[in-house]
């Protein structure tokens, strides 16, 4: 990360290590906090909360990272810091009702679909700038940025530089891209954030 930075002239300490523990155990998560991380991402709700429950305090932030469903959310508010997943109108009502009743919500990013996949989630290019205005106004101070996973099988470059200039027209500042098969890439193509997890967890265990 640090390579890519210099390479790319910008400070260390403007991209984000999210270390993706996600199918990893307890024991994982304690180890990588014990070499300094301190921000993890985490796909399922469910998982997150049984894993980091009793080890939760305010220097370990948890971000979620993979789909939310409505149902939920009252959950994935209590234990997440950031929710990078908005992608929808119905999870947005579901957050606006979230925060009327409790008085606030985690940080959120915009999950764009960079590639049309029409397996992925997130909002499409085309529905894009639309969904962000919609969400600027409905969340005001809290939608921090952008998120998106390009197609697996191309070069990620062209999909990171759309991500930023979708952000850049909104004067949106985070961009969280890059995994652990491309995040100098994305560093290199401006991400705040990098989601890395097996590079530094080793493979996944196929069952948690
Ligand atoms: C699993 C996952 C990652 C981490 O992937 P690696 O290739 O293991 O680094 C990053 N982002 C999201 C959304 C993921 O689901």
């Amino acid at each position: 990360m640090d390579a890519a930075c210099k390479r790319s002239g910008r400070s260390p300490d403007s991209v984000q290590l999210i270390c993706v523990s996600k199918f990893h155990p307890q024991e994982a998560v304690i180890e990588a906090i014990k070499s300094g991380a301190h921000i993890f991402g985490e796909n399922r709700v469910q998982e997150a909360c049984g894993k980091f429950a009793d080890i939760k305090d305010q220097a370990l932030k948890l971000h979620l990272i993979g789909p939310l469903q409505t149902n939920k959310v009252k959950q994935a508010c209590g234990m997440f810091d950031m929710i990078q997943t908005l992608d929808r109108p119905s999870l947005s009502d579901a957050l606006l009702k979230q925060l009327e009743q409790v008085g606030h919500i985690p940080d959120l990013l915009v999950q764009v679909n960079i590639g049309n996949e029409p397996q992925k989630a997130g909002v499409l290019v085309k529905d894009a700038d639309n969904f962000i205005e919609q969400s600027l106004k409905q969340f005001p101070g809290k939608i921090k940025g952008l998120m998106a996973i390009p197609p697996h099988d191309e070069t990620p470059d062209p999909y990171f530089e759309k991500l930023a200039q979708i952000a850049s027209r909104h004067g949106l500042t985070e961009l969280s891209m890059g995994m652990s098969a491309d995040f100098e890439k994305a560093i290199e193509a401006g991400s705040t954030m990098v989601r890395v997890g097996s590079a530094l967890f080793g493979p996944r265990p196929t069952s948690f």
